[in-house]
């Protein structure tokens, strides 16, 4: 039987990141060279897994080699273009435009701050802040469907709005380790705390979890 360490949820984030620290070289596993690419991936990754969305990135990238190619792609090729990623119609749809605003609206630069990235065709908020911390270096919390469904079972949250588990989580978690700790959780997600059968008997963080499975 695990006993469960009983500290408040900044220590117990402390304390977690220390043991993710020594396990886990947590990044993005999403690949990019420029920004607009790793704008372009995340949209591509919704319902779709990373290393399918990297090959598909990979093609793209021979095709597609600046923001402008993008914008002026034919939308019927473009959608063949990104068909296995599922949702290809709208995907395409979305890349299209946002690729065509940022040129217009934003000088060609992917956006620095929340408002400006929201108002990209395709992009909400887990989007937004993986590019402000990934790209930009700033504090920002990723919640995708690892880092809610791990915030809920080791109790560091009791919402299921992403945006609600963000606010939960930017309370407890320090800005300058926001972005790696959102990596960090969906790591820890795909190793251990899987969605199905979570390895609570030996997962690293066990001590440290409340287990609301
Ligand atoms: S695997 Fe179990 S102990 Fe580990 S984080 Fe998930 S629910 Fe908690």
């Amino acid at each position: 039987m695990v006993i469960i360490i009983k500290i408040d949820n900044k220590e117990r984030v402390k304390k977690i990141k220390e043991i993710f620290d020594s396990i886990y070289q947590a990044h993005c596993t999403l690949d990019y060279k420029q920004p607009y690419e790793l704008l372009i991936a995340t949209q591509l990754a919704a319902q779709c897994t990373d290393d399918r969305v990297n090959i598909i990135m990979q093609n793209l990238s021979k095709k597609y080699k600046t923001l402008e190619a993008y914008a002026s792609a034919d939308l019927n090729e473009f959608m063949r273009d990104i068909y296995s990623a599922g949702f290809y119609k709208n995907k395409a749809r979305n890349i299209i435009a946002a690729s065509k605003k940022i040129i217009t609206d934003f000088g060609g630069e992917v956006p620095d701050n929340m408002d400006d990235l929201l108002t990209l065709p395709g992009v909400g908020r887990k989007t937004a802040n993986l590019i402000l911390g990934d790209v930009y270096g700033k504090p920002a919390i990723v919640v995708d469907t690892h880092a809610g469904r791990l915030s809920r079972r080791i109790g560091l949250t009791k919402h299921d709005d992403p945006y609600r588990v963000e606010l939960d989580l930017k309370k407890i978690i320090p800005p300058k380790d926001q972005s790696l700790f959102s990596h960090q959780l969906v790591w820890h997600g795909r190793k251990y705390c899987k969605s199905r059968r979570p390895e609570c008997e030996i997962c690293p963080i066990a001590k440290l979890c409340e287990k609301r499975i």
